[in-house]
């Protein structure tokens, strides 16, 4: 891979050049490290410069997600653990009760696991609890505040499920039934918003083109910020 040297230390890249690209991008995440994607025959020359340029911004995203790493977002289900929910990191804690079952809260900032004593150390049953309690809170929020969202747009969509997806956020099919995934509660609220106005938005255009942007656009006007975020932090939410 090639190399850049920033402010002493030694940065590689990975170059990414297709036909299909019309222009450069460059991106920093925490899966990935620094990529470039170009247009094919492009020189070089100047995407190593381009990444020199850029130096400062990119030693400042690496060190970003080595922090995010640091918190150990594992998803081991273990008491003290750090979980991301509607992109707040929340401490989880485990403590025991009498009663045989399991329970989890959110509650003022920290998600609250009861559990009977024989089970205190069994991270299985808290990996359940959390999945079950999250399928249960994304279809009661999600459902509404697409619904919301729908209203304002004057749209209708078909049905709407929940869905545990691992790659997607959404889709939209074309019949106009939506599937939205419960992790869209760990996101922020706002970038949760953007991924349903965006399938919404396919209910007009089932495509990405400029006029489905410009959907997009009118009724998220941030919608960049929420991309942005979303290509930088999916790999912090890939639990199983
Ligand atoms: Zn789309």
């Amino acid at each position: 891979m090639p190399q850049v040297k920033i402010q002493g230390v030694d940065i590689e890249y990975r170059v990414l050049k297709t036909r299909r690209n019309r222009y450069i991008r460059l991106t920093v995440s925490g899966k990935n490290g620094v990529r470039i994607s170009a247009p094919w025959g492009y020189p070089e020359r100047e995407l190593h410069a381009m990444v020199r340029e850029k130096g400062a911004w990119i030693l400042d995203r690496l060190q970003y997600f080595r922090s995010l790493e640091e918190q150990q977002p594992r998803w081991r289900y273990t008491d003290g653990e750090l979980l991301l929910v509607q992109g707040e990191w929340t401490p989880l804690r485990i403590t025991p009760w009498e009663f045989n079952a399991g329970r989890l809260r959110l509650e003022t900032g920290v998600l609250e696991i009861r559990l009977p004593q024989s089970r205190l150390n069994d991270p299985s049953i808290v990996h359940d609890l959390f999945l079950r309690w999250l399928r249960r809170w994304a279809l009661q929020e999600l459902s509404h505040r697409i619904n919301s969202h729908a209203d304002a747009m004057r749209l209708r969509p078909g049905r709407i499920t929940i869905r545990a997806q691992r790659s997607k956020w959404g889709s939209c099919s074309q019949n106009g039934n939506i599937s939205l995934n419960m992790r869209l509660m760990l996101v922020p609220p706002a970038v949760a918003d953007y991924v349903m106005i965006h399938e919404l938005a396919h209910l007009r255009q089932l495509n990405h083109s400029q006029r489905f942007w410009g959907i997009v656009d009118r009724y998220c006007p941030d919608r960049k910020t929420h991309q942005r975020w979303l290509r930088e932090h999916s790999w912090l939410l890939e639990m199983d």
